[in-house]
């Protein structure tokens, strides 16, 4: 699908004509037959959906960069399809934070390719490595059977399936010799980077600690785009990693700077979720305004942590992500104790 900019500025003004939240649902099923259901973002750009957090691939000339990496186990499958849906050469990968569901993919990349996240990813990004190989090896072939039948669930079309299980299995043939080293960005950056792709910039900020203590924001102002990493949860229970510097005031913050980078056109790609605009950094916002006045007032009410973290809040109806709601109201419950 080769959207012009005309075209595809039509497609979202009509869409945000739709509704606060809405965005067209390109149709476009299994049009190259990948495990992925890349959705098209822009003029060239197109976002991953599935087995991990949302990625980002954008082209220009023959070149592209690709914004987080999924799940362990499928970043083969990430980086053959990263090539297949538009033939460019992929020439940048960035994570947005350390987390497993942005990173499990790297060690697909880091071998020849430049991959960049903010600085305090590293260190945490190895950690997670070194658990997480020792976790799949000694977990043998129930593990493999898991996410091969996951592979299979998971994939977007049934051509998908085929050629994910077989990067499964080679996985887990290079599974015995990886390290965690692997894993770890190549390059890093303190506040700012960018790096071009093509005629394209891609500026990396990190605001401070929001989601995590190395939350990088990727816009690339020629197409007006944006992939907020986990800074955003689109209408679902956003987590809080309280053990990563995580907290809401810092996180509201974060979307005050997504919100200075936008205006009512920016295409917005969530951590999780579906594809949004500005609005929905706005509505992330407000997520933590309504939470930490609920959590006030349930302390000056002399509710216990037990009780508030189980509360019912209209705004929040429909959310998705139910598990993660307990923790998040603990966090924030903690938070405003703390004052
Ligand atoms: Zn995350």
């Amino acid at each position: 699908m080769n959207l012009t900019r005309r075209e595809f500025t039509g497609l979202a003004i009509g869409a945000a004509a739709s509704g606060a939240m809405g965005w067209p649902a390109f149709a476009q099923p299994g049009r190259w037959g990948t495990f992925y259901d890349w959705k098209p973002v822009g003029e060239a750009a197109l976002a991953a959906f599935g087995a991990g957090g949302n990625a980002l691939l954008v082209m220009s000339g023959d070149e592209a960069v690709l914004v987080d990496c999924k799940n362990i186990g499928y970043g083969l499958t990430l980086r053959r399809e990263s090539k297949q849906v538009y033939g460019a050469t992929l020439t940048a990968v960035v994570n947005t934070h350390h987390h497993g569901d942005h990173v499990g993919g790297n060690h697909a990349f880091t071998n020849n390719l430049p991959l960049i996240a903010q600085r305090n990813a590293s260190e945490r990004i190895e950690a997670w490595a070194v658990g997480t190989i020792k976790r799949i090896e000694s977990s043998g072939e129930a593990m493999e059977e898991r996410m091969l039948n996951q592979m299979r669930e998971q994939a977007h079309g049934p051509g998908g399936a085929k050629t994910g299980s077989g990067d499964i299995a080679q996985f887990f043939d290079l599974l015995p010799n990886m390290k965690a080293s692997e894993f770890k960005p190549t390059e890093t950056f303190q506040d700012e980077h960018e790096i071009k792709v093509g005629e394209l910039t891609v500026q990396l900020r990190h605001p401070g600690a929001g989601h995590t203590d190395n939350d990088a924001i990727v816009f690339i102002p020629e197409l007006n785009l944006m992939h907020t990493g986990d800074l955003c949860f689109n209408r679902l229970h956003p987590f809080i990693d309280m053990n990563a510097g995580a907290t809401s005031a810092g996180w509201m913050r974060s979307c005050d700077a997504m919100l200075e980078l936008c205006d009512d056109e920016t295409v917005v790609i969530p951590g999780h979720g579906e594809v949004m605009g500005k609005a929905g950094i706005t509505e992330q916002r407000q997520y933590f305004e309504i939470l930490r006045d609920a959590m006030v007032k349930a302390q000056s009410d002399g509710m216990e942590r037990t009780e508030a973290v189980e509360m019912t809040i209209p705004q929040f109806d429909g959310y998705g992500f139910e598990q993660i709601k307990p923790r998040t109201y603990a966090a924030v419950f903690d938070e405003m104790l703390a004052g």
